[in-house]
């Protein structure tokens, strides 16, 4: 991924690298032929790790809302999670909060998402929140 405008410097004149004087990219080294001077400039391009969407940890839960679960979707539950495999679907209806969701657990968000798959293949619905970060707990 090559960002629009550069960060980077001609090292020998100082002129502001743009994107179209980018000649080469051979995986994070990026080869800049400077328009001022012509001198190759070779810059090592270190992507962001902020962004990692697939390893933030996701809180997975099936939602219900109004309706009460059937047996069929408990019983769809426990195709889906190993967890609750072996929980009577007595046990998981008492499991469901006022809110008729049940937790799933803490998931990273491509689990999460498959999750998310098989759970509509087995008519559930299921819903991924993303957790808290670390600042907002530490609000008071
Ligand atoms: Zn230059």
């Amino acid at each position: 991924m090559v960002p629009t405008e550069t960060n980077w410097k001609c090292t020998s004149c100082n002129h502001q690298l743009q994107k179209s004087e980018l000649v080469e990219q051979k995986g994070e080294i990026l080869v800049f032929r400077c328009a001022e001077c012509g001198n190759e400039a070779i810059v090592h391009f270190v992507p962001i790790p902020s962004s990692k969407p697939l390893d933030e940890a996701c809180i997975v839960s099936i939602k219900w809302g109004k309706d009460s679960p059937t047996i069929f979707e408990l019983s769809a539950l426990r195709k889906l999670s190993p967890r609750f495999r072996e929980s009577p679907v007595s046990k998981l209806k008492e499991m469901v909060d006022n809110d008729g969701r049940l937790k799933l657990g803490v998931y990273v968000k491509g689990e999460a998402m498959d999750l998310q798959r098989e759970g509509r293949n087995l008519g559930l619905r299921i819903e991924i929140e993303e957790c808290p970060t670390q600042e907002n707990n530490n609000e008071s």
